[in-house]
């Protein structure tokens, strides 16, 4: 993990706390319990990025603390990596009802959030957990600019190859996998869900 260092940057998170805990930007706003901005350490080498918050993230206000979150922990510190040295966060910061996935519009309107967490936390790689943050996050540029909903594919092509974004300058490998709750659902996934955490893990240096 890359030094903490600036206040500056921790401060800036401290902004876009405040800005998404009165975002009205999308629908999801009126069910919404507690928006997700994300956790973690204010400059990291690694950053996840999960779909939406779930039923115990919108009570809780954190990122994957339910049954995925447990298995995405495991996981992350079986290959010798603590939750606490990576930043979690989601393409969407609200919770959408009854856990369905979230609307295009509803992505368009929150993905400034996640552009500006990128900018702040300068990850060397960005590991997407399930299709919709895969998708997103690896046609991030065009989908900014077009507002366009990016092109179909399916995780099983996306995973096990490396992508890469230019954020503002700012050159991320993206390494795309499946979403936990995915593994947890289907176990034949676990092992090359491990892989590619793991390769995330070599990549950013965080361990090697
Ligand atoms: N699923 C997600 O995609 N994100 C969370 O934070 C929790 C569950
Ligand atoms: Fe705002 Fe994002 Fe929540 Fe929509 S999901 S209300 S854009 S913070």
């Amino acid at each position: 993990m890359r030094p903490d260092g600036s206040g500056e940057a921790q401060q800036k998170l401290n902004l876009l706390r405040e800005i998404v805990r009165d975002c009205k930007k999308c629908q999801l706003y009126k069910q919404r319990r507690n928006p997700v901005l994300g956790e973690g350490p204010s400059r990291a080498s690694l950053m996840l990025v999960g779909e939406a918050p779930g039923r115990t993230e919108d009570l809780t206000g954190r990122p994957f603390v339910g049954h995925a979150g447990r298995l995405l922990t495991r996981t992350l510190e079986s290959l010798g990596v603590r939750r606490a040295a990576v930043y979690i966060t989601n393409v969407v910061k609200c919770r959408p009802p009854k856990n369905r996935p979230p609307l295009h519009g509803e992505v368009l309107a929150c993905l400034p959030y996640l552009v500006e967490q990128i900018r702040v936390v300068q990850p060397e790689v960005v590991l997407t957990l399930g299709l919709i943050p895969s998708l997103y996050v690896i046609n991030l540029e065009s989908t900014l600019k077009t507002g366009s909903k990016p092109p179909a594919r399916y995780i099983t092509e996306l995973r096990g190859r490396l992508y890469a974004c230019n954020v503002g300058g700012l050159n991320v490998k993206i390494v795309p996998t499946f979403h936990p709750a995915a593994v947890l659902r289907n176990p034949k996934c676990r092992s090359l869900f491990e892989s590619d955490i793991k390769t995330a893990i070599e990549i950013s240096g965080l361990r090697s």
